[in-house]
């Protein structure tokens, strides 16, 4: 007797819960998404301002996110044509600084890229290469955990490579300060950008608003494949037997950000533990200044290193798709800037960008400042992350912070889905 075909429930239309629909959908399973706001893409969405769809905070992909670009493609988004490739390149015009990875094969590029960066002394650069070369022979993997900041100071990461490579680098890919973050999960990120094929250190810029990059191209194959979503739909409790609002399901999926999986968690004794787990998460913000300048502003990258005090790098939106003169400047994890009001914020990144440019500018038209209070969980060293699987029946859990490998970012939520979504598989596989 063949096995009943699943039917699943996956609650959150984020990167991870509409990866793993797609999955499902693609092997002929059944889905329903429950997402409990007006849109999908949850920490990755657009947001109309001031007439232009932008989004809720500059996102950028790397050529490392694998199961990203094979998912868009299995869902009918481009990335070719949706992201703009371009080599690694790191620059801080205010200080000199000037990283471009050649396109020889890795780990070549790296060490030349090391070794013909400007703005760092010799010195600087050779400390670089031998750091990198230590993390390769221990295959990234690292005693014990500890801090970036530490692990910076074991292997002797001093001056301008560590002040304008290692920290910003640490900042954007794990949204923690060095002094908190996590240096294994920092290492697993080095392994795969700058360890892997040439192509997987690429920075990848939108260039498209983030829905179009993923979520709506994926909504519309699961509603080609029969699955069903379901907006303002927010589930309040997962029942047992396996159901949501009376309705049921062979399997649920819970995709959620930590504290509404905590939250959906605690209700039943079979997952108190994690739900208690999730409990102890710290998260860390982001925010996002657009600064509307005359269309003649264009920056010599369209990502460029602002090296504070308080913002971190300006994206060009105009070089991305977007209507010409508009900046988006970044602000990743706690610090000072989260204390000012936006029209201060706005004026203070205003002066940065001049300082960083060196030039006059003319005050922006407009502003906008969007803060994401919980952007990110706070990736310390030795952070526990539950399994995917939980002691409760057919309820699965998805969600960035999931796949143990990775720090908060698009691809490990992609990656928990569709881990998820082929656990689900196999099990209805094996009866
Ligand atoms: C400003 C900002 C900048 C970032 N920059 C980058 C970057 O440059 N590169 C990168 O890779 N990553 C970046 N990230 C991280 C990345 O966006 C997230 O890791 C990823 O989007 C998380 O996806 P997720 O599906 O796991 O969770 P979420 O996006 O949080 O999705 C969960 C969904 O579940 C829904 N939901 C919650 N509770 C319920 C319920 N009870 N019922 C139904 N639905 C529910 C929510 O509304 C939401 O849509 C950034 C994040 C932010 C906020």
């Amino acid at each position: 007797m063949s096995a009943p075909t699943p039917r699943v429930a996956v609650v959150g239309g984020g990167w991870a819960g509409l990866a793993c629909a797609v999955e499902l959908c693609a092997a002929g399973v059944p889905v329903c998404v429950f997402e409990a706001a007006k849109q999908l893409g949850g920490r990755a969405r657009r947001v109309d301002i001031e007439g232009h769809a932008l989004d809720n905070g500059q996102h950028l992909l790397l050529g490392a996110y694998r199961e990203t670009l094979r998912v868009m493609r299995l869902s009918g988004a481009d990335p070719e044509r949706l992201l703009r490739r371009c080599p690694l390149e790191l620059a801080c015009p205010r200080d000199g600084f000037h990283l471009r990875l050649p396109r020889l094969p890795a780990p070549f590029n790296l060490a030349a890229g090391l070794l013909t960066a400007k703005g760092c002394p010799p010195g600087e650069k050779l400390a670089a290469v031998r750091f990198v070369r230590a993390l390769q022979t221990s295959a990234y993997r690292l005693a014990d955990d500890i801090s970036v900041a530490a692990l910076l100071d074991r292997h002797r990461q001093t001056g301008n490579l560590r002040r304008l490579l290692w920290e910003p680098l640490c900042l954007a890919a794990l949204n923690t300060p060095p002094q908190h973050a996590s240096a294994q999960i920092f290492a697993n990120v080095l392994r795969d950008v700058l360890g892997g094929t040439r192509e997987s250190s690429d920075l990848l810029l939108p260039r498209a608003d983030l829905n179009r990059v993923f979520p709506d191209a994926a909504a519309s194959f699961i509603a080609a494949h029969g699955g069903e979503i379901r907006r303002s739909a927010r589930v309040g409790r997962i029942e047992q037997p396996l159901a949501i609002d009376g309705e049921s399901f062979s399997h649920a999926v819970i995709a959620t950000a930590p504290r509404q999986a905590a939250g959906l968690l605690r209700e039943h004794t079979e997952t108190r533990d994690i739900a208690a787990l999730l409990d102890t998460y710290r998260f860390e913000p982001i925010g996002t200044v657009y600064l509307a300048y005359p269309d003649t502003l264009r920056l010599s990258f369209p990502m460029l290193g602002m090296s504070g005090p308080l913002g971190q790098w300006v994206f060009d939106r105009g070089q991305l798709g977007n209507v010409g003169g508009l900046m988006a400047c970044v602000l990743s994890a706690q610090g000072a800037w989260d204390e000012r009001d936006d029209a201060s914020l706005a004026a203070a990144l205003h002066g940065e960008l001049r300082t960083t440019l060196a030039r006059a500018l003319p005050d922006p038209a407009w502003h906008r400042v969007i803060r994401e209070r919980r952007a990110t969980f706070s990736c310390r060293p030795g952070l526990l992350r539950p399994a995917a699987e939980t002691a409760l029946r057919g309820v699965w859990l998805a969600g960035d912070y999931v796949f143990a490998d990775y720090p908060a970012t698009l691809e490990s939520a992609v990656r928990s889905g569709c881990h998820a979504a082929r656990r689900i598989l196999r099990e209805a596989d094996d009866g």
